[in-house]
């Protein structure tokens, strides 16, 4: 690990005044020591932003929520306003890593939190997120994990957050504050697919804070379900994971969410095929036919083209129980 300068700033605008880019945010520190252990992260300046008073979550005049940066995933998980009005979120935090976990880390943290690439975390290998221009073994080498929608020649890794899952079916908009002003960045724009440039992960700049999280009054209480398919059935990363989410009148979809974790460079959405469910029965048939639609451009690698077979039927499996109030 390199030596590095540590602050702790008190409150927000302290905390932009230090940022660049040879600085990086620690706040619970899950993702960040590990990558600053494998000599991966190799920031010269920590700046310690526990201490911001940015830990609230509390209801917006619109009737959504706004949850500080700070908030810790089990914090979030069991607040009883995301428990009675965003199940889904809930229960996407609960699938993933342990609850020691959950206890440090922060929302913003899991927006930002790295890929779980294999060549990405080993230093003795090229990777074109790490070291721009070295190469992708990835695309050719052990890809079982990786992306099958989205990846490019660069970069074939996928996005870890499960609770980014949720955070994307629900329309969620994260607010960002840098020495340029404050902004919202509507969170199926903030993650980036990789292009030709996979070390960016997202739209933020340097000098930018993520400060909160809103969530629309929207919560698909009634209908929603999130689902994880992993390769042991807790401690693990998704395969794939979809986040469900109906509103019915009747029978009849009234409005749909579906994204999906595990299969590409960000949390996945197709509003296409959204738009095609709305209107239509709540049917198998139409699942299976929105599933093979979301699939339809997948471009699964050598060894992880069962990703696409399990995507579509976890689709029509997270629709199906989110039909039925969210059973399993
Ligand atoms: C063994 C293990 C298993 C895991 N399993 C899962 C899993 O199944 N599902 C899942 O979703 N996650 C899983 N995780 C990942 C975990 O959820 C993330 O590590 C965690 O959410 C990151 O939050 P943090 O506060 O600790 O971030 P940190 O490690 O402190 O920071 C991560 C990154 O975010 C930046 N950052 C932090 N806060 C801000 C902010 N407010 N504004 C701007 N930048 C910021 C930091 O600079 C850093 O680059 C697992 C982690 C481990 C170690």
């Amino acid at each position: 690990m390199n030596p590095f300068h540590y602050s702790k700033p008190v409150d927000v605008s302290q905390a932009i005044s230090l940022a660049g880019a040879a600085s990086r945010f620690i706040a619970g520190g899950t993702n960040l020591l590990d990558l600053m252990k494998e000599n991966i992260a190799r920031p010269e300046h920590l700046i310690d932003i526990t201490g911001l008073p940015l830990k609230d979550v509390r209801e917006t005049a619109s009737g959504g929520l706004l949850i500080g940066a700070m908030v810790s995933n089990a914090d979030l998980a069991w607040h009883p306003l995301v428990e009675q009005r965003y199940p889904l979120l809930s229960q996407a935090i609960l699938a993933g890593a342990s609850p020691q976990l959950r206890n440090m880390a922060s929302t913003g943290g899991n927006l930002l939190q790295r890929t779980r690439c294999y060549y990405f975390y080993d230093s003795a290998v090229p990777c074109n997120k790490r070291e721009p221009g070295s190469g992708c073994p990835a695309k050719d080498g052990l890809n079982r994990i990786h992306a099958i929608l989205g990846a490019s020649e660069d970069c074939v890794a996928t996005h870890p957050s499960d609770m980014c899952v949720a955070l994307a079916a629900l329309d969620a908009v994260v607010h960002v504050e840098g020495r340029g002003g404050k902004r919202t960045i509507e969170f199926a724009d903030f993650h980036r697919l990789p292009e030709d440039a996979p070390q960016r992960d997202n739209q933020l700049a340097d000098d930018e804070l993520i400060t909160a999280i809103e969530l629309p009054p929207q919560g698909f209480v009634a209908h929603s379900h999130y689902l994880k398919i992993r390769d042991r059935a807790s401690y693990a990363f998704a395969l794939v994971s979809v986040a469900a989410a109906l509103e019915l009148d009747g029978d009849i979809i009234r409005d749909v969410r579906l994204a999906l974790g595990g299969v590409a460079h960000k949390p996945w959405r197709d509003k296409a095929v959204e738009q095609s469910l709305i209107g239509q029965p709540v049917s198998r048939e139409n699942f299976v036919a929105a599933a093979e639609a979301i699939l339809r451009d997948a471009k699964p690698l050598e060894h992880n083209a069962f990703k696409v077979k399990l995507a579509q039927r976890a689709i029509v499996r997270a629709l199906s129980d989110a039909a039925t109030g969210g059973k399993a």
